[in-house]
């Protein structure tokens, strides 16, 4: 298949993401809930003739063509906690969920190049894999979970594409980078146990919210005193809860927060250097200190290699000037673990209509992607799985 021929496909497809694309919206599903959704994609790959089976529940993965090469094509299928507030015709019909995040559009743009690319099998000279994943937003991730469940097996591809609608680009544009790009996270949560006592006799309790206060003032000196300036990390308290009344102290105070890095030794460093003062910060105020930390995603990284084949295909598909740089960023996404695994590419698709900072940013309510930006990200997967299968 030429450059022409891919695109004047995809064009004559793109109804049919659009539809897609509104079905899904309309029904969207939680983490590791989303029946009815891999129900549809299912019915769907059917209707197209192509070779599917169910994984980690409400995961599916697909095959397309033949032959000795395999690559792999990844789209997330959850939505969000979040009451949509767009307006738009076809907004979420399950109250207070929704697809805030684009896995709508992710995983229409897959279907749409499945058809695609179904249509025109015997043009293919390998295998694609085509990887409906569950749960992105949510840890463990749905990606662990296809993986200890083979999805990277039988056939193995040899490298791995996905993609993420990006409100920070206009609608036209690709960024992307090779080395790390998303980060590596953790949550943490905090008990400190105190004493409660009367808020004028402070000497007859022992106070837990000075000493969370101490501790949140603490974590901000690891950051800037305990590791070397020039790698980044960002560990965030966002939640603090304790206390009733402006008489009383608290028996106890908890608390939740984030912790992020390129560099996955240096996140297990800090969560040490964490676990171990944080209990004796505690002590000096007689309170006592309890932090589970849950681990996350690792830092997702970009292959060298296969991202400069990416960046040429984005440069034939949207043009030199459209092909941005992308700036690293402290989000995460389990596409990480198939890029720990096997040379992956990430990219990101703009989806800004309107000026940069008036669109609303991922996971929120008034989030409105620009759906005509789904043509280059259709464009990009076949493109993709063209060369990288009949050239490379
Ligand atoms: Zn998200
Ligand atoms: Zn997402």
């Amino acid at each position: 298949m030429n450059f022409e021929y891919i695109l004047s496909q995809v064009k004559e497809n793109y109804d049919y993401a659009l539809k897609i694309r509104r079905q899904i919206h309309q029904f969207p599903e939680l983490s590791y809930q989303e029946f009815k959704t891999s129900e549809f994609i299912r019915q769907e790959l059917t209707r197209l003739g192509i070779e599917h089976k169910a994984l980690a529940n409400t995961g599916t993965v697909a095959l397309i063509g033949n032959g000795k090469k395999c690559l792999a094509l990844r789209a997330d299928i959850d939505a969000l906690p979040i009451f949509e507030e767009t307006g738009l015709d076809f907004s979420s019909k399950n109250n207070g969920v929704m697809h805030a995040c684009g896995h709508d559009m992710h995983t229409a743009m897959l279907l749409t190049s499945a058809k695609i690319l179904k249509e025109n099998e015997t043009e293919l000279n390998g295998i694609v894999k085509l990887i409906f994943q569950p749960a992105e937003e949510k840890f463990p991730g749905g990606a662990i979970e296809m993986i200890n469940e083979g999805v990277l097996e039988n056939p193995k591809p040899e490298v791995i594409f996905g993609q993420h609608i990006f409100p920070g680009a206009y609608s036209g544009t690709i960024s992307l980078a090779s080395g790390p790009v998303f980060a590596s996270t953790s949550e943490l949560y905090w008990t400190i146990k105190g004493k409660s006592s009367h808020a004028a006799q402070p000497h007859l309790g022992n106070d837990a919210i000075l000493t969370a206060a101490q501790l949140i003032n603490y974590y901000q000196n690891i950051i800037t005193k305990f590791k070397n300036p020039l790698e980044s990390a960002v560990l965030s308290v966002t939640s603090i809860h304790g206390g009733t009344a402006t008489n009383i102290f608290p028996e106890e105070i908890k608390m939740m927060g984030t912790l992020r890095t390129y560099n996955k030794e240096l996140g297990q460093n800090i969560q040490n250097v964490i676990l171990q003062n944080s209990k004796k910060i505690a002590e000096l105020y007689n309170c006592e200190c309890e932090i589970e930390i849950i681990q996350g995603y690792p830092p997702l990284i970009n292959n060298e290699e296969l991202t400069n084949f990416v960046k040429d295909i984005a440069i034939n598909t949207v043009g030199e000037e459209n092909t941005l740089q992308m700036e690293p960023k402290m989000w995460a996404e389990d596409f990480a673990y198939y890029a720990e695994r096997i040379p992956a590419c990430f990219w990101l698709l703009g989806v800004n209509t309107s000026q940069i900072d008036e669109m609303p940013p991922l996971h929120n309510s008034k989030l409105n992607p620009s759906e005509n930006a789904m043509i280059n990200g259709i464009n990009m997967l076949i493109q993709a799985t063209n060369n990288y299968l009949n050239n490379k």
